[in-house]
C-alpha cells in the first residue's frame, strides 16, 4: 500500500504526497511552454563499433533546462509529458531538431531518436517522418529510431504496422533497452529490428557478476543468429569495454566512449577532431 493511504483509501492530509502531486502539476504547466520558451535542447551521445573505435552514430537526448529548478532530468518529465500527451509534441520537436542537426555531420554518421510509447501510437507517425526527410534533406538510411517493447506491448498489431512504414521509408529500428521488459524473444521474432541495445544495467555488472556476462553473451549469440547488430549501452569502464570486444559485441555507448554532449555549431563536423575512440576515452572522460 502506498505511503499515506489506508486501508479507507487515500489519506488526502499528508503534506509530502500533496507536495509531490502539486510539484508534477507545477512541472506540467512549466512544460507547456518550454518549447516556445527555449529551454529545451538537445544533446547527443556517441555511439561507436566495439571493433574499430569508428564512430557509427550519435544518440539525440533531450535536456530541459528549466527557468528556477535546472537541469530536470528526462526520466522525470518525459514520464510527465506521456501522461499528458506533450510528448507528441516533444519528440517531433526533437525529432526536427536532431535530423536537422545530424545534416551538418559526417555524411557515414547516424542520428538516433528515441520514439515514446504514445507517439508509436500515433496514426500520423510515418507521415511525420516522411515530412521530416522531406523539411530537412536528411536521408532516411542515417536515421534510426529506439523504441521500447513497453512502447510495442501496448497494440502489437498496430505497432507492427507503423514500423513497417516506417522502414519501408528507408528508416532503421533500434529495440532499446533490451532485456528489461516483457516477451523478448517473441518481439525479436516478429518485429524486423536493425539494431538491439542491451540495457545499461547488464554492463553495469560486467565485472561484478558472471551472470550479467552470461546474458550478454546470450543476447550476442542470439543477435548473431537472427543477424541483428548488438549495442551495449552504459559502457563505463575499460574492463566492461574488453569483455564485449572479446565476447564480439559489435558497438557501444557509454560515459567511457563520450557523455551525452550539446550540439555541433552548424556546417562543422560534429564535435572536432574528438573522435571517441575507445582508447582515448579516459581523457575525455576527465574534459
Ligand atoms: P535511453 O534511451 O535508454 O537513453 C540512455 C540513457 O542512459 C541516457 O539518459 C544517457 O545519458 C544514459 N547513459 C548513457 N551512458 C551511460 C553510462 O555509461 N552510465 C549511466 N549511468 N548512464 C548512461 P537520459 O539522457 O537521462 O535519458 C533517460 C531516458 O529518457 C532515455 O533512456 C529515454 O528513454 C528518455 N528520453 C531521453 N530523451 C528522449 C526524447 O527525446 N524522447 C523520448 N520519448 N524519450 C527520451
Ligand atoms: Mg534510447
Ligand atoms: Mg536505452
Ligand atoms: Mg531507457
Amino acid at each position: 500500500r502506498a505511503k499515506g493511504s489506508s486501508i479507507f483509501g487515500p489519506c488526502y492530509f499528508d503534506p509530502e504526497q500533496d507536495d509531490a502531486v502539486r510539484e508534477r502539476r507545477e512541472l506540467a504547466n512549466d512544460l507547456r511552454h518550454a518549447i516556445d520558451a527555449n529551454q529545451l535542447d538537445v544533446h547527443y551521445q556517441v555511439q561507436a563499433s566495439v571493433v574499430t573505435g569508428e564512430v557509427t552514430g550519435y544518440e539525440a537526448l533531450l535536456r530541459w533546462q528549466h527557468p528556477e529548478r535546472g537541469d530536470v532530468p528526462p526520466e522525470i518529465f518525459i514520464a510527465i509529458a506521456e501522461e499528458n500527451g506533450l510528448i507528441l509534441s516533444l519528440d517531433e520537436w526533437v525529432l526536427r531538431r536532431a535530423c536537422a542537426d545530424a545534416t551538418g555531420w559526417d555524411h557515414q554518421t547516424k542520428v538516433a531518436v528515441n520514439v515514446s510509447p504514445v507517439q508509436l501510437a500515433h496514426a500520423g507517425l510515418p507521415q511525420l517522418f516522411h515530412q521530416v526527410m522531406l523539411d530537412t534533406g536528411l536521408p532516411p538510411r542515417r536515421l534510426e529510431i529506439e523504441l521500447t517493447e513497453t512502447a510495442i506491448m501496448a497494440d502489437r498489431d498496430r505497432a507492427l504496422h507503423v514500423l513497417r512504414q516506417i522502414k519501408a521509408l528507408g528508416v532503421g529500428v533500434a529495440l532499446d533497452d533490451f532485456g528489461t521488459g516483457y516477451s523478448s524473444l517473441e518481439t525479436l521474432r516478429a518485429f524486423p529490428f536493425d539494431k538491439i541495445k542491451i540495457d545499461r544495467v547488464f554492463a553495469s555488472e560486467l565485472e561484478s557478476s558472471p551472470e550479467a556476462t552470461a546474458i550478454v553473451r546470450a543476447v550476442l549469440a542470439l543477435g548473431k543468429s537472427l543477424s541483428i547488430p548488438v549495442l551495449a549501452e552504459g559502457i563505463e569502464t575499460d574492463r566492461q569495454l574488453e569483455v564485449l570486444q572479446r565476447e564480439g559485441c559489435d558497438e557501444a555507448q557509454g560515459f567511457l566512449l563520450g557523455y551525452p554532449a550539446s550540439g555541433p555549431v552548424s556546417g562543422q563536423s560534429p564535435f572536432g577532431d574528438a573522435k571517441p575512440l575507445p582508447q582515448q576515452a579516459s581523457a575525455e572522460q576527465v574534459a
